[in-house]
């Protein structure tokens, strides 16, 4: 499935008011939230469309709006704006029916205060000081999940904060209506990528369901001789190709059965409606080689991937490429593989996988290349290799502890490999994780963090923190402020059952 346009999906910008200091007023007050509104859509940090309402000064009002908000499939989420005093007990009917993200912007229209000038007229008009107080109170009252915005509208900082939320609202939305395709289970006897799809599609809506190896091996065979010609020039101008893969090359019949595979994979996902998929190579009857260059080229065209079964990377890929949508950096499936840890300091970790490495991450044009796989019992397949573009980059992951899920985020920095890699046929990023390798190691593994993480040079914490507030999981984030002895605490305290 392509990933969707995020300048179709709108935000609804809402404006809480009241009637005690007249008409005039409430014309002042909607003339201002229909240039916040527009500021805010028109800013290149905000993917989405911003959608004034009406303001709301009643009960009714803002039931209804938040209830037309909820219904709305464009609609991803509702940012709110109190511009003068909105007394918030008419907003709890509304607030316990929103199902769609918050978002709090606590502005004002003016930036300076007029000192020469002002009045009590003014001050009531310009009072989001504490118009916005009673509205928190009465979040946290209700304990509405939201996110508060602080600065004057026209900040690029406030641009950016609302940005994240709004490409993370586009994540949650992506979630809830996605499908995950399953060709064959886990990884047999691997712990992590195990998990209650049950919960994954109530908690997330993700749906995750499985199916045979033989129903892609049949569309693989399927795939005409004119369709795997097209798809190998495409590959011949795309990629490096090595010597062998080359047409007339002795491996050439390695590149079109990779081909094939692509065309029935694509195929298959495509007629299903599928956003992402997964795959293990201890179940591929059928098809001749692991899928590799087509999981690569997949990913790259927006599909979530998780490989060995992993469909909780697969949905993590597939939200964050939506949530990247249109931003530099690209997103892909990761492994932490092995470590560099030099006498000398500045360790480091280098990931890759054994195939399923998105090239939208790479730093140059791939190289196309077949190399024996160890494992599989499968004939050689077709991969792109090349080093990930240097840089900050996150990674990400979603475990299941049973009783819930948590999210796990690493900052980390992307350098070049400092050595040449010759005898590596597989992508690889190498990075430095924040705040260093062994204290974020060692707080990934005790917040028990996956070994199969969304890396993504195009998104931030800041994404994953507002992603998991709206669909309620759990976060950890390890920065340049963890601190082990703290963050063991607050996984002690997480980890208290309520009853
Ligand atoms: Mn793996």
């Amino acid at each position: 499935m392509p990933l969707p346009d995020l300048g179709d999906y709108e935000v609804w910008f809402v404006t809480g008011s009241q009637h005690l200091y007249g008409s005039e007023a409430l014309d002042r007050v909607a003339a201002d939230a229909r240039e916040v509104a527009a500021a805010l859509g028109a800013s290149h940090h905000v993917p989405v469309r911003v959608v004034w309402k009406p303001t709301v000064t009643r009960p009714d009002d803002v039931l209804a709006t938040l209830q037309a908000a909820n219904s709305d499939p464009k609609c991803v989420g509702v940012a709110a704006w109190m511009h003068t005093f909105s007394p918030a007990k008419m907003w709890i009917a509304g607030l316990r029916a929103l199902r769609k993200p918050l978002l709090h912007l606590h502005t004002q229209h003016g930036r300076e205060i007029p000192w020469s000038a002002i009045d009590m007229d003014f001050m009531n008009l310009h009072q989001s000081a504490h118009g916005g107080r009673e509205f928190g109170f009465a979040c946290t009252r209700l304990g509405v999940e939201r996110k508060v915005v602080v600065g004057h509208w026209s900040d690029d900082a406030v641009h950016q904060r609302v940005g994240a939320w709004a490409r993370a609202a586009a994540g949650r939305h992506e979630l809830a209506r996605a499908r995950i395709a399953r060709l064959g289970d886990n990884m047999r006897e691997v712990a992590v990528t195990e998990g209650d799809k049950v919960a994954a599609q109530e908690v997330l809506g993700v749906a995750v369901d499985g199916y045979g190896v033989g129903e892609l091996a049949a569309r693989v065979d399927a795939a005409s001789d004119a369709d795997v010609d097209r798809l190998c020039s495409d590959y011949d101008h795309a990629y490096q190709l090595a010597e062998p893969l080359r047409p007339g090359g002795d491996r050439r019949g390695s590149l079109r059965d990779a081909a094939r595979i692509e065309l029935g994979l694509r195929g298959f996902l495509t007629e299903g409606g599928f956003a992402g998929f997964t795959d293990t190579f201890e179940d591929l009857v059928g098809i001749k080689q692991l899928p590799g260059i087509a999981a690569q080229r997949l990913m790259a065209d927006g599909y979530g991937f998780g490989a060995e079964g992993d469909w909780k990377a697969a949905a993590m890929v597939r939200a964050s490429k939506v949530m990247a949508a249109g931003l530099p950096g690209g997103v892909s499936f990761m492994e932490d593989y092995t470590y560099h840890l030099p006498e000398s300091g500045g360790d480091l970790v280098l990931g890759a996988h054994m195939l399923e490495v998105c090239p939208t991450i790479a730093a140059g044009r791939p190289r196309c290349e077949v190399h024996p796989l160890g494992i599989g019992g499968k004939e050689d397949p077709v991969r792109l290799v090349f080093d990930a573009a240097p840089g900050p980059a996150v990674n990400a992951t979603l475990i299941d502890l049973g009783d819930r899920f948590r999210m796990i985020v690493n900052q980390v920095e992307a350098i070049a490999p400092p050595h040449e890699l010759p005898k590596l046929p597989v992508a690889r990023a190498v990075w430095k994780p924040a705040p260093d390798l062994a204290t974020a190691a060692a707080a990934w593994i005790y917040a028990g963090g996956s070994h199969h993480p969304v890396y993504s040079p195009a998104l931030t914490v800041e994404h994953y923190e507002d992603l998991a507030a709206m669909v309620g999981v759990e976060l950890i984030v390890i920065d340049e402020s963890t601190d082990l002895r703290t963050l063991r605490q607050s996984l002690r305290r997480s980890s208290l059952r309520r009853v």
